[in-house]
């Protein structure tokens, strides 16, 4: 991932004060940058982030108020769309191309169980999804009525949102802005997940199945791991055992890590969100890739 186009540029600032103007071409730099991201005060992470998350949250209600968002109108019409969504809620992250592969429906595979966590009343949690609303896209399609049919006894139309037209604009907003991005591919099917590595340069802790990047990156401190490395029985096997996984994960160790506070602060959070940008940057940076072709191959 190119660092400069990608990550926010309050966050440069941060990266800029401890390493200089030309901060960009320590990314590469292991031991240098991690020392440098580890300089910064919770604060400053923390305020920058609080900053791209009320950015993100101004483009949900600005997206979802206006004709132009199309479907969305239909799921948030009962909802004054000008109080959508907290910053102080947990706010997850999940895009997608149009792809079978990335099981888009695995998080709906439980509802009462999903919107136990949604309403819950000290510790909420909610979701912006993005997507192509592709006419070939039948996942897609019933994502959108899965979002519409969730009644509204829950907070669900508060809470969850569903952008159209997923595309490099949508996605600048959600990886900066959302505190965990989600990824749920089926095994072996992820040749990456650039959107994970974007989101991390931001401080986003990822929240994904070890596939792809996220065998590589994940070290047990950077972000969460849904279920094991492998996975053995039928695709609807697997999926029920990750379903779980996904909701176990979120419930007994994402929510309580966030809401977890020290002094007022979210020590333990911020603290991953340093790991995150510490040791993904370094590792999935486009200088590194240049780096790598260049040593290995062209020079040989
Ligand atoms: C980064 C990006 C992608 C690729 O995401 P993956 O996680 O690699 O699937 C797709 N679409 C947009 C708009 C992006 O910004």
């Amino acid at each position: 991932m190119h660092a400069p186009t990608w990550i926010a540029p309050l966050f440069q600032g941060l990266y800029c004060r401890e390493l200089g103007d030309e901060w960009h071409s320590s990314v590469c730099n292991t031991e240098k940058w991690a020392s440098a991201i580890w300089n910064i005060p919770d604060e400053d992470i923390w305020t920058a982030h609080q900053a791209l998350k009320g950015l993100l949250i101004s483009y949900v209600r600005r997206r979802t108020a206006t004709k132009d968002a199309g479907t969305v109108e239909t799921i948030h019409e009962n909802e004054e769309t000008a109080t959508l969504f907290s910053p102080e809620v947990l706010t997850i992250g999940f895009a997608r191309r149009v792809a079978e592969y990335k099981r888009w429906d695995l998080i709906f595979s439980d509802l009462p169980r999903l919107l136990k966590m949604v309403d819950d009343e000290e510790r909420p949690v909610q979701f912006v999804f993005a997507g192509k609303a592709h006419p070939q896209d039948k996942v897609g399609k019933s994502v959108l009525q899965e979002l519409l049919r969730i009644n509204s006894d829950s907070n669900w139309q508060r809470r969850a949102v569903f952008i159209e037209d997923y595309d490099q604009e949508v996605a600048r907003y959600l990886v900066r802005g959302v505190d965990v991005w989600m990824n749920v591919p089926r095994r072996p099917m992820e040749a990456s997940g650039t959107s994970g590595m974007k989101a991390a340069m931001n401080g986003a802790l990822n929240f994904s199945i070890l596939d792809g990047w996220w065998i590589e990156g994940f070290n047990g401190k950077n972000g969460f791991a849904i279920g094991g490395l492998e996975a053995s029985g039928t695709d609807e096997e697997i999926d029920r055992q990750d379903a779980d996984a996904l909701y176990t994960t979120l419930e007994t160790e994402v929510i309580p890590a966030y809401y977890e506070f020290e002094n007022g602060i979210r020590k333990r959070w911020i603290s991953m969100m340093r790991e995150a940008i510490g040791t993904l940057t370094p590792q999935f940076s486009t200088n590194r890739m240049v780096g790598d072709y260049l040593e290995r191959i062209y020079k040989n």
